[in-house]
């Protein structure tokens, strides 16, 4: 297949490119780490850590830092561990992912942990499930493939431009202009397709991403383009790994005040607790927005850092039917319209319920964060109509949700991305100061936008305080 279509369900074929060695097989040591020790009563010579945000960065160093002996604090802004991973159990007897969904490798440390915790795995549809919406209507790949005059990207192709961009020039420039500077004149389909691609996956649209950051995420290791899933979702995950660490929920921190021996984390309902170490993990948009005022500020290359870097919007649209109106057996879905991609989350489960997710990331998760959920639903199931020729399909709706992390004060983003010019900016927003210190997804050199890498960052951030 020689198409969109395979790039457009691989995102991690850009990422078996090359550059920048991973440092995986160094965390991958840390999987034996996992059981954070029950905090004992004697605190008097142990030394605090307080962890800004229970998602997965959070957690992973956390369950790493008890382990190791420290006291550790986790303080929570919701009523809930996870942060951007929350499996929903409510709507259907499967586990239907609000968040992260998929587990991108094979080889990622995201399995070490489902066999230490037991959580079992299952797999996904293979391409042969993978279908296309273009303006001639359902197209399997091969269909697409076929049609005489169009004008095909392969799907190695924006890599091997990238990767060639990169060895000739010491200028950043978007995606976009990267085509055209190769004067490749696609299909308006074709390039929607590709557009919607990156955007669902990267959060940003062609225009916005730079080359060179697209060449940093890509690295040497092996993850693979194999996509996998936790078989009751990966909240459980993160559940497990939480257990016995100390996590305060509906603690919104505003305030830390630091200097190279400490700090102290003030929280909105007055609480102050002291802190050896502090690892925030606040997403990068809540970092952008100012929502935690550190004291003394930031230093200046640190906020440059996070201002650069991009809080890319990605937002689910999840609507649960009646009974199935489609009648081909498809997996996957990519299309050309704002909804940018469709899949079923129980395919492949017997007990399967009619639910369809939406991914859409982008300019276009920008214009439905705009709209009022009634009307995100209304878009999405005219969208649906269009692609299975179907009419009325509100009678058949049972539950439709719009799941805004953009709009969503805890994260206001869905992952992040390197806009043009914000290449080796993650490495500055990872760096230590002071008592401070960062993890989170946007941290992470080589697989930011992930949950491995947000727990591989955790870790990091664990070790470097480990090593003071
Ligand atoms: C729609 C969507 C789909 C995704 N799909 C996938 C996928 O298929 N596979 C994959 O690997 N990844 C996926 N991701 C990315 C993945 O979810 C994230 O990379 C990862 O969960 C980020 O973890 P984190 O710990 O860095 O941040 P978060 O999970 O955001 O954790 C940060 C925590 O900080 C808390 N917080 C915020 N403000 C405050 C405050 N003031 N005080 C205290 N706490 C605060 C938040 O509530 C949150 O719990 C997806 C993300 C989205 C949004």
């Amino acid at each position: 297949m020689s198409t969109t279509a395979q790039h457009a369900f691989t995102r991690r074929a850009f990422l078996q490119a090359l550059l920048l060695g991973g440092t995986m097989a160094a965390l991958a040591f840390h999987a034996r780490l996992l059981h954070a020790q029950d905090q004992n009563d004697d605190d008097s010579d142990r030394e605090t850590v307080v962890i800004i945000g229970a998602g997965a960065a959070g957690i992973a160093a956390g369950a790493y830092l008890q382990a190791e002996g420290y006291k550790v604090i986790l303080l929570e802004a919701r009523d809930r561990i996870g942060g951007r991973v929350l499996t929903d159990r409510t709507l259907a007897s499967h586990p239907v992912e609000l968040g992260a969904e998929f587990v991108h490798g094979d080889n990622v440390i995201t399995w070490d942990l489902a066999d230490e915790y037991g959580l079992a795995s299952r797999e996904i549809g293979d391409e042969a499930e993978l279908y296309l919406f273009t303006s001639q209507g359902v197209l399997s790949p091969d269909q697409w493939a076929n049609i005489d005059g169009i004008n095909l990207i392969d799907d190695d192709e924006l890599d091997r431009l990238a990767e060639s961009w990169y060895e000739e020039e010491d200028s950043d420039l978007s995606l976009a202009e990267l085509l055209d500077e190769h004067e490749i004149d696609l299909d308006p389909d074709v390039r929607k397709l590709l557009n919607n691609d990156m955007a669902s996956d990267y959060g940003a649209d062609l225009k916005d991403l730079g080359v060179l950051g697209f060449i940093e995420q890509s690295y040497e290791g092996d993850d693979s383009e194999y996509d996998g899933q936790l078989a009751d979702g990966y909240t459980p995950l993160l559940e497990a790994m939480s257990e016995n660490l100390e996590i305060r929920l509906n603690k919104i921190v505003n305030y830390v005040e630091w200097d190279d021996e400490g700090a102290i984390v003030y929280t909105e309902d007055d609480d102050q607790i002291e802190a050896d170490y502090v690892i925030v993990t606040l997403p990068l948009g809540v970092l952008q927005a100012g929502d935690v005022e550190f004291d003394p500020p930031l230093p200046d290359d640190k906020q440059e850092a996070i201002d650069a870097l991009g809080a890319g919007h990605v937002d689910k649209i999840i609507l649960k039917f009646s009974e199935p109106f489609w009648e081909i057996n498809f997996a996957v879905i990519a299309t050309i319209q704002d909804t940018q991609i469709w899949w079923r989350p129980g395919y492949g489960r017997e007990d399967e319920a009619s639910i369809l997710t939406a991914l859409v990331g982008g300019d276009a998760a920008k214009r439905f964060e705009a709209m009022s959920e009634a009307e995100v639903i209304t878009a999405a199931l005219r969208d649906l109509e269009a692609i299975f020729q179907v009419q009325n399909l509100r009678d058949k709706l049972v539950e439709g949700r719009f799941i805004n992390w953009g709009g969503d004060r805890f994260s206001k983003m869905g992952y992040s991305y390197v806009p043009v010019d914000g290449s080796e900016y993650r490495e500055v927003l990872a760096e230590s100061v002071g008592s401070l210190y960062f993890a989170g997804e946007a941290t992470h050199m080589e697989r930011a936008a992930t949950v491995h890498g947000a727990i591989e960052s955790g870790w990091r951030a664990a070790d470097e305080i480990m090593e003071m």
